[in-house]
């Protein structure tokens, strides 16, 4: 048996090679950039209007006052996609609406709220004209071309999307999110969409859709999702047909020391090599984790008990996961005082859940682990804020401040 550090050690040193892929625009939401992106374009790149209103000549207006109105002919329109093709001469103005190409000569526009249109249509009336230069957007304004838009690394949220369409970019460069498959193993277990048969005790199989969520939420991408009975060639089979399609393979169930344990020699067989077997931890202990040689496909066995699964997922393979997917990985960590003491004499590190209590005024929360831990027992999770991490042997006094790592 390995210790939690020993066992984050080793997967660290045999993470698979990372690997980027062009994806569709449209397809990238939430997927990380894997190298910088610069505009090709200027925006904006064309000079237009910021305001529906008339196109005008500074010379011509700029003695404008509420005493002394400025009279100009109106001599056509620009519209956004339909430009004024003309060029403006002296005492003109063109209508003009936001976006709209701001035609040859302008170099000034006045809001419609401050003109007065004559009642046939021909003469616009302008009293004072503040700025020259105002409410016209010049190339460049936002960014020249050559500017980086988006740096590696950065999560394509809705507003960057947009931002990379707008220069016309149809494919991003991003990390290629992990292929991941899974394999639940257990004569017992039935889809979660169907009802056990108790007698025969059947349960259902919950950990299947817990996977598939948290993978999601990992950014890794599900190829595959299948139950196994207990049968070491069906097993086999299983895995590997998971190694032709998947970076990442978990298997659930079966990593322990039972006769129907058959995850190690199934995975041996078609060359997986063990990296460790077994953590001095709680939950968990039975963890098991193998490379393929020469493609360095990692597999995961993890333990069947949902509990177990959850801790070594987020432990040990949400991490690998991200790092894949070009994320970084850390905890959302809080501190706290322990509410009681706790001693570990049980050989294994501990991942205790725990609930915080804040009381008013309190600067610091108090933590409160769960009374029922076992391995089996979802709700020591959902209704959990976090873990706290208890060392082998240690001793920790009511009272003393520890990290909480929040779910
Ligand atoms: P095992 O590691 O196969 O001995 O499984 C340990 C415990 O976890 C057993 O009680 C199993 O019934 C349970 N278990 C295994 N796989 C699943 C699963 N996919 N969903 C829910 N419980 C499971
Ligand atoms: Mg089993």
């Amino acid at each position: 048996m390995i210790s939690v550090a020993e066992a984050k050690q080793i997967i660290q040193q045999n993470l698979p090679l990372r690997r980027t892929i062009n994806r569709p625009l449209a397809d990238t939401f939430g997927k990380i950039v894997a190298a910088d992106i610069l505009a090709h374009t200027p925006s904006p790149h064309f000079v237009n209007s910021s305001m529906d209103g008339f196109a005008v000549r500074w010379t011509d207006v700029d003695d404008a006052s509420a005493e002394n109105l400025v009279s100009l002919t109106i001599i056509g329109e620009s519209q956004a996609g339909a430009p004024f093709l003309g060029s403006l001469t002296k005492s003109s103005a063109v209508r003009i609406n936001t976006g709209a190409i701001v035609p040859d000569g302008c170099d000034t526009v006045i809001p419609i709220e401050d003109c007065e249109v004559s009642t046939d249509g021909m003469v616009v009336n302008l009293r004072a004209v503040p700025q020259k230069g105002q409410h016209v957007r010049l190339v460049a304004d936002e960014y020249d071309a050559g500017a980086v838009l988006i740096r590696a690394g950065t999560v394509l949220s809705p507003a960057r999307i947009a931002l990379l369409a707008q220069i016309g970019i149809v494919e991003v460069r991003i990390f290629k999110p992990p292929t991941v498959a899974v394999i639940s193993t257990g004569t017992e277990l039935v889809a979660y969409n169907k009802t056990p048969n108790e007698l025969a005790g059947q349960i259902r199989d919950s950990n299947s859709v817990m996977l598939q969520a948290a993978i999601q939420e990992s950014g890794g991408e599900l190829v595959m999702s299948k139950r196994i009975e207990d049968d070491p060639e069906k097993i086999r089979k299983g895995i590997e047909q998971a190694a032709a399609i998947a970076d990442i393979i978990f298997t659930i169930g079966g990593a322990s020391v039972g006769p129907h344990d058959l995850i190690k020699s199934a995975s041996q067989t078609i060359g997986f090599d063990q990296l460790f077997w077994r953590i001095r931890q709680k939950p968990g202990k039975p963890f098991y984790c193998a490379k393929k040689h020469e493609s360095g496909q990692l597999l995961f066995g993890l333990p069947g008990n949902p509990v177990s699964v959850l801790m070594c997922y987020l432990q040990y393979v949400h991490p690998v996961l991200q790092y894949l997917s070009g994320r970084t990985f850390e905890w959302n960590v809080v501190y706290g005082r322990l509410s009681h003491e706790l001693v570990n004499t049980q050989k294994r590190a501990e991942f205790l859940r725990v609930k915080l209590q804040t009381a008013e005024g309190d600067a610091l929360s108090t933590i409160v682990p769960l009374a029922k831990q076992e391995s089996y027992m979802l709700t020591s999770v959902t209704e959990a804020d976090g873990f706290i991490f208890v060392e082998v042997d240690a001793e920790i006094h009511e009272g003393t401040v520890v990290p909480v790592f929040l779910f």
